[in-house]
C-alpha cells in the first residue's frame, strides 16, 4: 500500500511552512499580511501580496497540486506550540480542542494564536480531511512534579498554570526514538541526555522513552543559552531592572532579542559568526562560546543525577548536527562520567561519535520534526500501521 498523503503545517504569525508527504515538496509563505514570498522545494520563488494564512494555504495548495499523490491528501498535521497540562499526545482536532488550544494561547500569546490560524485555514479549505494536532509541549507533559513544579506559591500552579512545560517535545521525542535504533537497545531500557542546539536550544533527560526533565520551562526562554535569548537568569536581575525603570516591553525584547550568544558576543546571533569572531581575537566572543558549551555540560550532569545513570548524549539542531568544536568544548569536562569523544569521528559528523570503549556513547542525530509530526498525523488519523512512536510511548 502506498504512503498516503500527509501535510504537515508549521505556522508562524507571519509565515506558513508547509510539507507534503511522502515526498517531502516544501512550500514557505512568508510575510503574510505584507509584500509576502513563495518559496518551493521545487523550483518556484514569487513576489506577491497574501493577506492572511488563508490565502496563503490556498495558494499553496494550488502550487502542491500537480504533485499531490494519487490518493490526495489525506490527513493534515499541525504543528502546535502549547498543548498545557491538556495533551501528552498527538490529538484529532475537532471543535472542543480547537477551543482548548485557543484557550492555551494565554500560555504561548506569540505561538498558538498562529497556529490555530493554519488549523482553521486548513479546516475551512478541506473539510472533509482529519486535522491532527502535534505538540511541542506533550513529550514533556508526563514529567514527575519535582521537576516541573518552579519553588513558589503553590496557588500559582493551581490557578495560574506556572509551571515548566517544555518545548522541542517533538525533537526530543524523535531523536531519542532514533538513538535507540542507532545503539540497537530499546529506548525503554535507556538513559538519554538530548541536546537541540538550534537558535533556540533546550536539553532533556529521557529516561525509559519518557521526558523526565527538560530545561526550557513556562517559556522557551529557560534553560541553556541560545542564539538570542538568555536562557537561566536570577529572577532578582529581572526585578532590578524593572526597578531601575526599565519597561515591560523593554526586558522583552532583551530576554528574547537581544541576548544570548548575540548579547554575550556582540557580533552575532549566528554560531559561525560567533566562532568566526573569537578565531579573529574577539575576547566577548570566545566568551559566549564558553558560556554555551558550560551550560550544556552542567545541564548533563544535572540529568545524569536525575536519572541515576546515562547511556547516551545525542546533540541535535543546527548546532548539535554541525559544530564539532561545541560538541567537544561542552564533553571535555565529562571524562569523570564516562563521556569521551572519538575526535576524527567528532569531525566527521558521524552519527557514533563516542571514543571506542567509552562507558557513555554520543550520537549525533538529525532531527526531523515535520517527519515526526507527519508519522504521527498518519498514526493518529488511523492511516498508517506503525510501530509505536515516541510520543506514544510518552504517554
Ligand atoms: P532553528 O532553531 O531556527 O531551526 P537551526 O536548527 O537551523 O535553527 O540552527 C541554527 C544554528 O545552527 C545557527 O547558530 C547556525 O550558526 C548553526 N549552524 C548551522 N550550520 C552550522 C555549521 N556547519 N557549523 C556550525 N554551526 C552551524
Amino acid at each position: 500500500m502506498p504512503e498516503p498523503g500527509v501535510l504537515v503545517v508549521n505556522a508562524g504569525s507571519s509565515s506558513l511552512k508547509v510539507k507534503l508527504f511522502p515526498a517531502g515538496d516544501a512550500v514557505l509563505v512568508e510575510r503574510i499580511g505584507g509584500d509576502s514570498r513563495l518559496v518551493a522545494s521545487f523550483g518556484i520563488d514569487e513576489e506577491r501580496r497574501v493577506a492572511h494564512h488563508d490565502e496563503a494555504l490556498r495558494l499553496v495548495l494550488e502550487r502542491l497540486g500537480q504533485r499531490l499523490p494519487a490518493g490526495g491528501i489525506r490527513a493534515v498535521g499541525h504543528r502546535v506550540v502549547h498543548g498545557g497540562v491538556h495533551y501528552s499526545r498527538p490529538v484529532a482536532i475537532d471543535d472542543a480542542v480547537e477551543a482548548i488550544i485557543e484557550e492555551l494561547s494565554a500560555l504561548a500569546p506569540l505561538h498558538n494564536p498562529a497556529n490555530l490560524e493554519g488549523i482553521r485555514a486548513a479546516r475551512g479549505l478541506l473539510p472533509e480531511v482529519p486535522q491532527v494536532a502535534v505538540f511541542d509541549t506533550a513529550f514533556h507533559a508526563g514529567m514527575p512534579r519535582r521537576a516541573f513544579l518552579f519553588g513558589l506559591p503553590m496557588r500559582l500552579y493551581r490557578e495560574e498554570r506556572v509551571r515548566r512545560y517544555g518545548f522541542h517535545g517533538t525533537s526530543h521525542a524523535y531523536v531519542s526514538r532514533r538513538a535507540a535504533t542507532l545503539l540497537g537497545r530499546p529506548l525503554e531500557a535507556l538513559k538519554l541526555v538530548t541536546l537541540h542546539l538550534g537558535n533556540g536550544a533546550s536539553a532533556a533527560a529521557v529516561a525509559g522513552g519518557r521526558s523526565v526533565d527538560t530545561s526550557m520551562g513556562f517559556t522557551p526562554m529557560d534553560g541553556l543559552l541560545m542564539g538570542t535569548r538568555s536562557g537561566d537568569i536570577d529572577p532578582g536581575v529581572l526585578l532590578h531592572l524593572l526597578r531601575g525603570g526599565l519597561s515591560v516591553d523593554d526586558l522583552d525584547r532583551i530576554l528574547n532579542r537581544e541576548s544570548g550568544l548575540l548579547g554575550l558576543s556582540g557580533v552575532s546571533n549566528d554560531m559561525r559568526d560567533v566562532r568566526h569572531a573569537a578565531e579573529a581575537g574577539q575576547p566577548d566572543a570566545a566568551a559566549a562560546l564558553e558560556v554555551f558549551a558550560y551550560r550544556i555540560a552542567k545541564t548533563v550532569g544535572a540529568y545524569a543525577a536525575a536519572m541515576g545513570g546515562l547511556d547516551a548524549v545525542v546533540f541535535t539542531g543546527g548546532i548539535g548536527e554541525n559544530d564539532a568544536r561545541i560538541r567537544a568544548e561542552s564533553m571535555a569536562g565529562l571524562g569523570f562520567l564516562g563521556l569521551r569523544l572519538d575526535d576524527e569521528r567528532n569531525r566527521r559528523n558521524d552519527a557514533h561519535i563516542g571514543a571506542e570503549g567509552a562507558a557513555v556513547e554520543v550520537l549525533v542525530v538529525p532531527t526531523d520534526e515535520e517527519r515526526m509530526i507527519a508519522d504521527a498525523t498518519a498514526e493518529t488519523a488511523g492511516l498508517a500501521a506503525r510501530p509505536p512512536r515516541a510520543t506514544e510511548e510518552a504517554r
